[in-house]
């Protein structure tokens, strides 16, 4: 059991089984000094049923296919439907399929569970840190000493006011060269109307002070 918590990980329930071995050995050698220990399970431990199967981490396969996706802009929709497809003929009963190759243990289904690690290893490959707040990592992009400074994302940006204080709204307008040109073709006279499909903010504050 992992220490501090409650749950149980370990594969079957605890018997009281004493059974452990202790082998200290040389780092550099590996020449093993001593191994020393308790090596007798109990009756309990040797009848003992396996009540919890370990978890089976997504197949990197997977990972692969759906980083792709996600480099060329699709939406997590778009990765969740190819990966159904992907798995749907060979669905069988339960939907784990594992492959025994050792190597490449995996769940072939995306579960929900799994877009949190799926988005790290996509901020991780456009060297985005996720372990950072996301205004901190604008301003280290947008602040020419930072070592992060990113110049095509300075370029675009229009309006930016940082997060000063605590509780106050970060505010970043980018506008791409495209944008600026379609901005022009589109608009009638200085109005432009969008619907959500962009998943603008809907902090009415935000979009407020903008268009002050
Ligand atoms: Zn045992």
């Amino acid at each position: 059991m992992a220490a501090g918590h409650k749950i149980r990980h370990n594969a079957v329930d605890f018997t009281g089984c004493l059974a452990h071995a202790e082998i200290t050995y040389l780092q550099s050698t590996q020449k093993i000094l001593r191994i020393r220990g308790h090596f007798h399970h109990n009756e309990g431990c040797k009848k003992a049923l396996i009540m919890r199967f370990p978890a089976v981490p997504l197949h990197p396969a997977v990972y692969e296919v759906a980083l792709q996706q996600l480099k060329e802009g699709c939406t997590l929709t778009d990765v969740q439907e190819r990966n159904h497809t992907m798995v749907q003929p060979w669905h069988i009963a339960t939907s784990l399929l594992i492959c025994r190759d050792l190597h490449t243990v995996g769940i072939y289904d995306l579960r929900d569970k799994d877009t949190r690690s799926l988005y790290r290893q996509f901020n991780h490959l456009q060297g985005i840190k996720s372990q950072s707040k996301a205004h901190l990592n604008i301003d280290e992009w947008l602040d020419p000493d930072s070592a992060q400074f990113n110049q095509t994302l300075h370029d675009v940006v229009f309006h930016y006011s940082p997060r000063a204080t605590w509780g106050e709204q970060v505010e970043i307008c980018i506008a791409t060269p495209e944008m600026r040109e379609a901005a022009w073709k589109y608009a009638h006279q200085s109005q432009i109307i969008l619907d959500g499909t962009f998943g603008s903010v809907t902090k009415n504050s935000f979009i407020q002070s903008l268009w002050a």
